[in-house]
């Protein structure tokens, strides 16, 4: 009797799908062809508190799958945990221990990356999970060359449990993710502003948003952008971060046109 089919097997229900997926020479011309879309996890939640609201989760669906089919970019997405559990806050707050609840973290991204990935399937993108701990009943191991693989065929890919050690965050995990599967770019994704600023908006009024703006400079001046132990990966490896609004509609498209330009390069 042949073996039941594995989450390491791999899927024929999309075979069809095309294994040289890049934009179309003749179609809208992207900035980049493969990227990783960094999500917080707050970006899921709804305003009253859920940590995940369907409707949020399936607007994100919808936009990702409009730049995966329109725009044909091969998008690899991170998905932190925030909405559910942070490592350190959780340790501070409840007396758990950090490592623990770093793993708790962890955990908490592979309930959003089931989310996303229930949400993209719904709408006819077909989807793999891959988690940096083996959880082989619920995703796919991460895989680089699968997960490159997959990208190839127009799958979009979820990575969940950043990187798979406690005392990271899924912004090191996207930075990571990207320089292994070579992506040209993270997109960061927020909720809370729609770029980087030179001081904090909220509080001074004179606060400007760069279009463009340095590693070192974020690093000098403790922009608050990513943690900088992405950013400093980024530097060393030379990957050019986008930071924008998520919560505004078509802006993970506009971010890939570049024009016009939206939220504040990094590079
Ligand atoms: N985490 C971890 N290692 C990783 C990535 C995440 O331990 O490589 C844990 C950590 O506790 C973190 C939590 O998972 O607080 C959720 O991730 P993160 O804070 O990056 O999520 P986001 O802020 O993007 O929603």
């Amino acid at each position: 009797m042949p073996d039941a089919p594995s989450a390491l097997t791999l899927d024929t229900k999309d075979a069809g799908a095309t294994t040289a997926f890049r934009p179309s020479p003749s179609g809208p011309k992207p900035r980049w062809s493969r990227v990783v879309l960094k999500l917080s996890g707050e970006a899921f939640a709804d305003p009253l508190g859920a940590p995940i609201d369907g409707d949020i989760v399936a607007r994100i669906a919808s936009e990702i799958i409009d730049v995966q089919s329109e725009l044909k970019v091969q998008l690899a997405i991170v998905v932190g945990g925030g909405n559910i559990w942070r490592g350190q806050t959780g340790a501070a707050a409840e007396g758990i221990d950090r490592t623990t609840s770093d793993y708790m973290g962890m955990l908490g991204t592979v309930i959003n990356a089931l989310a996303l990935q229930d949400a993209l399937e719904r709408q006819g993108q077909p989807t793999r999970t891959q988690t940096a701990i083996q959880m082989s009943q619920i995703a796919e191991p991460y895989i680089r060359r699968r997960a490159m693989r997959h990208l190839e065929k127009g799958r979009v890919v979820i990575f969940a449990c950043g990187n798979g050690n406690p005392y990271f965050t899924t912004d090191t995990t996207a930075a990571l993710r990207a320089a292994e599967i070579e992506a040209e770019a993270i997109l960061k994704g927020t909720h809370t502003t729609d770029g980087v600023y030179d001081a904090d908006p909220r509080t001074n009024p004179q606060a400007k948003r760069y279009e463009q703006v340095g590693y070192a400079e974020v690093l000098s001046k403790n922009l608050r952008v990513m943690d900088l132990t992405a950013i400093s990966f980024c530097m060393d490896n030379n990957l050019p971060i986008v930071v924008f609004n998520m919560m505004q509609k078509g802006n993970i498209r506009a971010v890939l046109l570049g024009d016009p330009p939206i939220g504040t390069l990094v590079s």
